[in-house]
């Protein structure tokens, strides 16, 4: 017997469950809130919760935040409160700092920013709630969960996984799915500072695939995070951050206290990439980056928010005209799936201007030779990423989005 036939006393019944409360879910609560709609969003841990990120956001996930929920509090932000762009280093101490369009962008603190934002959406969350199992009657969803380890059930006409990417609603839907993708563990590290000639007015990058695949490096609250993210299945993350920060210290005279306090998750990196989203199945829709939506340098605000919006959206559409939920998302959803993987797309990015801050500008600011480097170093980080077997399909996908004018929906989940 499924852990769902155990009936129970008494269920929640609303239109539609959401499960996490995070950016895509506050996205997509205010679209079904302001419809009218009866939504329940829940979230597994005690609000306001911790959420490790850069906390950078792109210029136009900061005008989704003004437009749907207001301007942005001061206790949302980290300090320094906003940053002006990102800065590539390569080998040979080589630098390209690229700054956002139209200016500085927020430094969101996610505590605070996340809850503010969930609240905003005036969504009836029920938090300390995780999701244990769904499953799809035709008619409606049965949602079990728990909270302080008692069971709570729920019955939804429609249910939004918004839980990020180690999604547990995906996991329902497809059992096999999480063994089918490759995983990547991020460690950002925070040390008090005793000098350093970074500008803190960046978010630094290094391209150094001895260093890591993902390794960064910004200062908060007067501290400096140093951060490094590989394979999940290496275990050899404290020995790539007791690199990085020797690598800091001799080359750009970065001096820094051990470290204070340590956060890890691991992450679905290269969806996006590669275009194998998942946005579910019936009634039960997946967006944000449980759906994939991350680019490569784990920028995943902006498409969090504009995918929950759609979500939400097509979650609407779908009650309001009784139509088939699957078809409205996956039909809507397709113009962020352009946007999202377009920005790493190389085509693109050689020919276009897929990203908010200008990569081919910073490049011509440099010299020939420079120039040259810089991308025979962009090949070398790239070159260990082969194992994967994504080259190919990022190269066929940016050839097909060329040819067609857009991401076959077919390579989706
Ligand atoms: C180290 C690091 C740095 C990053 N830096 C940046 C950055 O600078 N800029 C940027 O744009 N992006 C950044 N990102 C990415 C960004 O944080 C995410 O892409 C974004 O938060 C995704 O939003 P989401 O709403 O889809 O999911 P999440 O923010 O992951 O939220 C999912 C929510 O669901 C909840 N949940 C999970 N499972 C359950 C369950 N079973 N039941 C109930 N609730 C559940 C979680 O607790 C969480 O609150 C970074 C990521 C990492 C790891």
């Amino acid at each position: 017997m499924s852990k769902l036939e155990n009936k129970p006393e008494s269920i929640r019944e609303v239109d539609v469950l959401i499960v996490g409360a995070s950016l895509s879910a506050a996205a997509a609560s205010k679209r079904l809130v302001d419809a009218g709609y009866e939504t329940v969003a829940i979230e597994r841990y005690a609000l306001p919760r911790n959420k490790p990120c850069s906390g950078i956001i792109s210029p136009r996930g900061h005008r989704f935040l003004i437009e749907n929920f207001g301007p942005l509090p001061r206790e949302v932000l980290h300090d320094p409160t906003s940053c002006r762009g990102v800065t590539f280093h390569f080998r040979g101490m080589l630098q390209m700092p690229m700054d956002f369009d139209h200016g500085s962008t927020p430094h969101l603190n996610r505590r605070n920013s996340d809850h503010w934002a969930i609240m905003r959406s005036k969504v009836e969350v029920h938090d300390s709630t995780c999701l244990i199992d769904l499953e799809d009657k035709g008619t409606h969803v049965e949602i079990l969960a728990r909270r302080n380890g008692e069971e709570v059930r729920y019955r939804a006409r429609l249910v939004i996984g918004a839980d990020g990417p180690n999604s547990q609603v995906v996991r329902s839907l497809y059992p096999g799915y999480r063994k089918s993708i490759k995983w990547f563990m991020v460690k950002q590290h925070l040390h008090e500072i005793i000098e350093c000639p970074l500008d803190p007015e960046y978010f630094h990058f290094w391209f150094h695939p001895e260093l890591g695949y993902y390794t960064w490096s910004h200062e908060r609250n007067g501290r400096q995070i140093v951060g490094v993210g590989y394979d999940a299945e290496e275990k050899k993350l404290s020995l790539r951050h007791r690199m990085t920060i020797e690598y800091l210290e001799k080359h750009y005279g970065v001096k820094l206290k051990p470290t204070e306090e340590r956060e890890g998750v691991v992450n679905n990196f290269g969806l996006s990439l590669i275009n194998r989203y998942v946005f579910g199945k019936g009634n039960v829709i997946v967006t944000g980056q449980a759906a994939g939506f991350l680019n490569m340098i784990a920028e995943g605000m902006s498409c969090a928010l504009h995918s929950g919006a759609i979500a939400g959206e097509a979650a609407v559409e779908s009650m309001r005209r009784n139509s088939d939920l699957q078809s409205v998302y996956r039909d809507t959803i397709a113009s962020e799936v352009r946007r999202c993987s377009d920005q790493w797309n190389p085509i693109k990015i050689l020919f276009d201007r897929p990203h908010e801050a200008d990569f081919r500008e910073a490049l011509s600011k440099l010299q020939g030779r420079d120039k040259r480097k810089v991308i025979v170093e962009i090949f070398r980080f790239l070159y260990p990423w082969g194992r994967y077997n994504w080259g190919r399909q990022i190269l066929m996908q940016a050839v097909l989005r060329e040819l067609r004018g857009y991401y076959s929906p077919s390579r989706w989940l």
